[in-house]
C-alpha cells in the first residue's frame, strides 16, 4: 500500500521541535504573561533582523497587518489601491474595508503575481499603492514595481504571507516596498499556535504610526494620541515563532529541495505545467505551494484523493468573480488569473514530507496521465 499523503502535516514540523515547545509552554505557564513583554519585543527584533527590516510590528494576524499598513499610508474614501485578481481574498478585502477603491489587476504567467505590464495600464491619478502579492512563495518583480510605484508616487505594499524566507531580485521578499505585511496562520511558512501577523518597513515614522494603530494610539500608558484598534500577538505566539524562527531558512531549502524533487519527475509530462523556481536573477522562491496547472484540474484532484493523496485549490475563484465584488465597477477582467482558477492544484509539501510519500504522489500523478 503507498503511503498516505496529506497536504501539509504540522505534527511532522513539531515533532522536530518537541522539546524547544514543551519548554516554553511551561515558561508562559510559570510566569502568566501572555500580553505584551519581553517575549513579544524580543521576536519582533528577531523577526526584523531576519526579513532585513528596519522595524516590525507584530499584530493579530496577516489581515489586519495589511489594514494596519494601509491604515499607516492614510488610504481612504477617494483612493485606489491596485490589487492582484489572484490572492487570498485578505489582499482585496482589506482596501475594500478601508473605504477605498480595490482596482484588480492580472496576474503574470510565470510568477502568478502582478508585474509591471499588469499593473500599468491600470494606474491612475486615484491610485496612493500597489500591494503586491508572492503568491505561493514565488516571488514576484518587486524590484520592477517598486520602480514604477516609485516613478509614479505611489506606495509599493507587499503581501509577505506566503513567502517567509524567499527573496526577490537579490533583497529578502519585502524589503522592497514601503511596507510588508506577513501572517503567521499556523500553516504559512513561519506560523504560530494560532493566528498572528506583523508589519514590517524600514521607514521609523511608518513603523510608529503602525505602533500607534494597532495599540489603541497609546503612546504613553493611558495617553491616546489617534483611534486606533486592538490588534496583538499572544506572548505566547511570540515564543512559538521565536523557538521556530532559526529553522526558518532551513525550512526553505528543505521546501525547495522536496520542490526540486516534483519537478525533476513530472517535468516531461506535456499536460502539466509547474512552477518555475527562480523566474529572475537574485530570486529564492519560498515554496509556501508546489502548484501545478493542468486542463483536467477537477479529474487530477480525484485521482489523487483516490491514491490516499490530498491536494487544495489556492484558489478556485479570482477576488474579482467573488460575491462580494458582484457589484464592482468597472467590471474587471483578469484573463490569467481565471485561468489559474480553472488550473491550479497545490501538491502535498511540508518540511518532514518523505521521499516514499513523493514518489507516491508523482506515480499517482504519472498513472493519471498513462506515463
Ligand atoms: C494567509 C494570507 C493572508 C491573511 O492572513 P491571516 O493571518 O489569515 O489574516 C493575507 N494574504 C495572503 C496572500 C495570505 O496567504
Amino acid at each position: 500500500m503507498p503511503p498516505e499523503v496529506p497536504l501539509i502535516d504540522l505534527a511532522a514540523q513539531h515533532a522536530r521541535l518537541r522539546p524547544a515547545l514543551d519548554a516554553l509552554w511551561s515558561e508562559t505557564l510559570v510566569d502568566s504573561g501572555f500580553i505584551g513583554g519581553a517575549a513579544v519585543e524580543e521576536f519582533e527584533a528577531a523577526f526584523a533582523k531576519t526579513m532585513g527590516h528596519g522595524h516590525v510590528v507584530s499584530c493579530g494576524n496577516g489581515t489586519d497587518a495589511i489594514e494596519l499598513a494601509l491604515d499607516a499610508l492614510d488610504i481612504g474614501a477617494g483612493d485606489e489601491v491596485i490589487v492582484p485578481a489572484m490572492t487570498w481574498f485578505s489582499t482585496g478585502e482589506a482596501v475594500t474595508t478601508r473605504g477605498a477603491r480595490v482596482v484588480f489587476a492580472d496576474v503574470d504567467e510565470v510568477t502568478n503575481g502582478l508585474s509591471v505590464a499588469t499593473v500599468e495600464p491600470v494606474l491612475t491619478p486615484a491610485t496612493r499603492a500597489v500591494i503586491v502579492v508572492h503568491l505561493y512563495g514565488c516571488p514576484a518583480n518587486a524590484r520592477g514595481l517598486a520602480e514604477l510605484c516609485d516613478r509614479r508616487g505611489v506606495a509599493l505594499v507587499e503581501d509577505c504571507a506566503q513567502v517567509h524566507g524567499g527573496r526577490a531580485q537579490g533583497q529578502p521578499a519585502g524589503t522592497w516596498g514601503r511596507l510588508a505585511t506577513y501572517s503567521f496562520f499556523p500553516s504559512k511558512n513561519l506560523g504560530a499556535f494560532g493566528d498572528g501577523g506583523a508589519v514590517g518597513t524600514d521607514d521609523e515614522r511608518l513603523a510608529e504610526r503602525v505602533r500607534l494603530l494597532a495599540r489603541h494610539g497609546q503612546s504613553a500608558r493611558h495617553r491616546h494620541e489617534l483611534c486606533g484598534r486592538n490588534s496583538r500577538l499572544d506572548t505566547l505566539q511570540a515564543r512559538v515563532l521565536s523557538a521556530k524562527l532559526p529553522h526558518l531558512r532551513e525550512w526553505v531549502t528543505e521546501r525547495n529541495a522536496l520542490a526540486e524533487y516534483y519537478t525533476q519527475r513530472l517535468t516531461d509530462l506535456p499536460a502539466l505545467r509547474l512552477p518555475t523556481h527562480a523566474p529572475r536573477g537574485g530570486d529564492v522562491h519560498a515554496f509556501h505551494l508546489y502548484v501545478v496547472r493542468t486542463g483536467q484540474r477537477n479529474a487530477l484532484a480525484s485521482a489523487l484523493a483516490e491514491a490516499g493523496v490530498q491536494t487544495a485549490v489556492h484558489y478556485p475563484t479570482p477576488l474579482h468573480l467573488q460575491p462580494a465584488y458582484a457589484s464592482h465597477v468597472p467590471a474587471a477582467t483578469a484573463p490569467v488569473a481565471e485561468a489559474l482558477g480553472r488550473e491550479v492544484l497545490s501538491l502535498p509539501l511540508y518540511p518532514g514530507l518523505t521521499a516514499p510519500q513523493q514518489d507516491a504522489v508523482t506515480a499517482a500523478v504519472r498513472n493519471f496521465f498513462h506515463v
